[in-house]
């Protein structure tokens, strides 16, 4: 065999063989899609997962040894010679990136066709998590007193205090000995404490997993032995915990948490709004005593270090967060629950497009440890899943302590609905008439921010639309102006139209939250009335305030948008009105139905959890639509299954594959013939379908125009290979922007 590598010495033969250099290759947290190599002349030498120092493109950059044996096959890039490569400057002083959570980048990178540096790059999101701690000076007793020693009472103290083996710091020794900081020093001064470094103790307590939880019922004690035993039976597993909002999901699955806890394994639990989680954490911090780390995109950066540190050195038990905590770099994971996990919130948009419930699975399997997917509404792909038996399912069908499920009505708004202007009907309002008068609380729920969501003259028929977007500006009067929802494009509220000049001419057309409000305040005066939104001024905080002033009952009718469905637990609450059921109906996206009726659904479940029965109302113009009929019957599996015997006869998602190719640009002709390009230059193959090019439906947004084709293959296919084929094969021009978007759930 041929050495791979050859020098003089080696050559004659007649030295000794000094091995050949190490090369490991370097993948940097850039959106590159392979990785290069160095050469490793470090002690001890390099190993894979290390955070290294490199030099690259004239920059020293960090990034992390992704494998230590670069010409074996299939690692991806040709090998250099080795007197061309640079060598590695230092090991970074961390722990290194476990290899399970590589293998989850290796896998999430060629699944989502996304550059493999631009998926370590999320998990390399905190660069200051791999300075070295910040250590701390710990003081022990040296194993000898110096026999000069001045000795005093306080001093005594402190030897008495210090241990041989365990560091204190200089201000715990201090306290304890009930004297000052500067005594500890002297004596360390004088030798008869020694300074040792330590690390720094972490902030996250561990979960009390002694603490008794609630009394399960028989369901619940069912569903809950079954995620024990995949918790202590090590492995991969995915389980769907699926039951009525109400009927004690988070209790049975934190039976689960406390399980592998109790083993000395890491938990992550997925939760889609992380910002307005505080109901949850408060539940979680009541069961175990303490609370959990937490993760998410706005958290501060000593928090965000402090937490990446904490997963990667076992320093936190339980990591609740946001989808971008999958990219933890766990040391130890033993389970991952995945809350809602319908929710389309998990669908990552923005820079590297991935769906966190599927990742969620895979880096379940590439931690071998079992994944939990909770829901009341599971996703038609999770049915599909459980029914096939690749998941399996525990079912708690019915709600905690006796709650009835709300009886849902729905109410015809073409033969029942209000006046013009007005968008409560006359029955729902009797019904909030009455929830009052019995002093219960009630919601209101419309998925719309803003006052209204069209501004036009009724002289000239002019609409106020966003010059950046393909968009209605929407009127807003708490702050007033016109705003863009898309790009935030804000124009002053107009005095006359910028058309024709009209002066109150203007009109506004349809409801938002705010409007709502309007009409609710000037109906019930003497109601305690909210409003929630997400651009709600105050943000997250705000609306969390709000919602737990809902559950204190301090507010009387809440009204809000999609933020209020979610998970949220009001004693007092009796009455949900779904303002404008159909709303989520239109548009061609082709989950439109099964989305509608999850959002509904979870609406519904706010109301009547305890002893009082709730009621919910849906206004519609269409009550004969399935969704609404699922709805009012309460028959959600006969829904699903119809949805699903749709979705497979056009063989749509999940019985068929779909990749969407997003192309922009400023300029609105090379997007289109670069559109145009792509199509013609599609991969040819039985069964693959290439639909479009057409302009999107949000056809310029910020300011660019976008066009969109879209790949339709069979379920087994291999779709980012076709991808990448695919997209290979041309050159895209400069200012133009392609994505793929690899299983799309927005379509717009
Ligand atoms: P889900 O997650 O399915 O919506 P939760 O776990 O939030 O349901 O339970 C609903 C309410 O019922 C919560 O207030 C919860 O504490 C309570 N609950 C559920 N199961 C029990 C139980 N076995 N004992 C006492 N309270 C329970
Ligand atoms: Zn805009």
């Amino acid at each position: 065999m041929p050495p791979r590598h050859s020098s003089s010495s080696n050559a004659s033969g007649k030295t000794a063989t000094a091995p050949p250099p190490r090369r490991v290759r370097v993948l940097l947290p850039l959106p590159l899609d392979r990785a290069y190599d160095y050469l490793d002349e470090l002690e001890p030498p390099l190993k894979e997962g290390d955070f290294v120092r490199v030099p690259f493109a004239g920059r020293e950059r960090t990034g992390c040894v992704w494998s230590c044996d670069p010409t074996a096959e299939g690692t991806g890039g040709e090998a250099v010679d080795a007197k061309k490569l640079k060598q590695v400057i230092a090991r970074r002083d961390a722990p290194p990136l476990p290899a399970d959570i590589a293998r989850f980048i290796d896998w999430a990178a060629a699944y989502t066709c996304a550059p493999l540096g631009s998926m370590l790059r999320m998990a390399m999101s905190v660069p200051k998590a791999l300075d070295p701690a910040a250590g701390m000076t710990g003081y022990v007793r040296a194993k000898t007193t110096p026999e000069d020693l001045r000795m005093t009472a306080a001093r005594k103290r402190i030897l008495e205090t210090a241990s041989e083996s365990t560091p204190l710091g200089a201000a715990e020794l201090a306290r304890r000995a009930e004297t000052g900081a500067g005594v500890v020093r002297g004596l360390a001064k004088a030798g008869a404490l020694l300074e040792v470094a330590c690390a720094p103790p972490t902030p996250f307590a561990t979960p009390d997993t002694e603490r008794a939880g609630p009394t399960l019922s028989a369901d619940q004690e069912r569903a809950a032995e079954t995620l024990c035993r995949k918790v202590d039976g090590d492995g991969f597993s995915v389980t769907l915990v699926d039951g009525v909002t109400g009927s004690g999901k988070t209790e049975v699955y934190f039976e689960a948490v406390a399980a592998a806890v109790k083993r000395g394994r890491q938990v992550l639990v997925l939760v889609p709004e992380i910002a307005l989680a505080g109901q949850w954490l408060e539940r979680f911090t009541e069961r175990f005593g303490v609370a959990p780390a937490v993760w998410h995109s706005e958290l501060a950066q000593g928090k965000r270090r402090a937490t990446w540190r904490a997963a990667a050195d076992h320093g936190a038990a339980v990591v609740v967060g946001a989808r971008s905590a999958l990219f933890l770099p766990f040391a130890d994971l033993g389970l991952i629950i995945v809350d809602e996990e319908h929710e389309a919130a998990y669908k990552q948009e923005e820079g590297v497009i991935y769906h966190a419930r599927d990742m969620a699975v895979v880096r379940g399997r590439e931690a071998a440890c079992p994944v939990v997917l909770v829901s009341a509404t599971p996703s038609l792909e999770t049915t599909v899943n459980v029914e096939e038996g690749r998941y399996e399912r525990v079912h708690l069908p019915d709600r905690h302590g006796g709650a009835i499920m709300p009886e849902v009505t729905a109410i015809d708004m073409r033969s029942q609905g209000p006046e013009t202007g007005q968008w409560l009907s006359p029955s729902l309002r009797e019904a909030l008439a009455a929830v009052f008068a019995r002093g219960e609380q009630a919601m209101l729920f419309l998925n719309r921010r803003g006052y209204a969501p069209l501004t036009l003259c009724r002289t000239c028929g002019h609409r106020f639309s966003c010059p950046n977007c393909t968009a209605w500006l929407v009127t807003h009067r708490a702050p007033q102006g016109l705003i863009c929802h898309h790009c935030g494009y804000r124009l002053p509220p107009p005095e006359s139209c910028p058309q024709c000049g009209g002066e109150d001419t203007l009109a506004t057309c349809g409801p938002g939250v705010e409007r709502l409000a309007e009409e609710a305040g000037g109906l019930f005066p003497d109601q305690r009335l909210a409003v929630i939104a997400s651009d709600m001024a105050g943000g997250a905080q705000a609306a969390a305030e709000v919602l737990s002033r809902v559950r204190d009952h301090e507010i009387d009718l809440l009204i809000g948008t999609q933020i209020i469905a979610k998970g949220h637990h009001f004693p007092g609450l009796t009455l949900v009105g779904v303002v404008d059921a159909d709303l989520g109906l239109a548009g061609g996206d082709l989950r439109a139905a099964e989305r509608t009726f999850q959002l509904l659904h979870q609406v519904a479940g706010r109301a009547g959890r305890e002893s009082r029965p709730g009621r919910v109302f849906l206004q519609t113009y269409m009550p004969e639509h399935p969704v609404m009929e699922a709805l009012v019957s309460g028959q959600r599996d006969a829904f699903l299954e119809a949805e699903a015997t749709q979705r497979q006869a056009f063989a749509l998602p999940p019985f068929g594959r779909l990749a969407a190719v997003i192309v922009s640009g400023p300029d609105a002709a090379t997007v289109e013939a670069t559109a145009r390009r792509l199509r013609r230059a599609a991969p040819q193959i039985k069964e693959v379908e290439i639909l479009g090019p057409a302009p999107a439906p949000l056809t310029v947004l910020h300011g660019r125009t976008r066009w969109r084709l879209l790949l339709k293959a069979p379920r087994r296919s291999n779709v980012p290979g076709l991808m990448k084929s695919w997209l290979g094969a041309i050159k895209i021009p400069t200012h133009v922007r392609v994505r793929i978007d690899i299983d799309p759930y927005s379509f717009l």
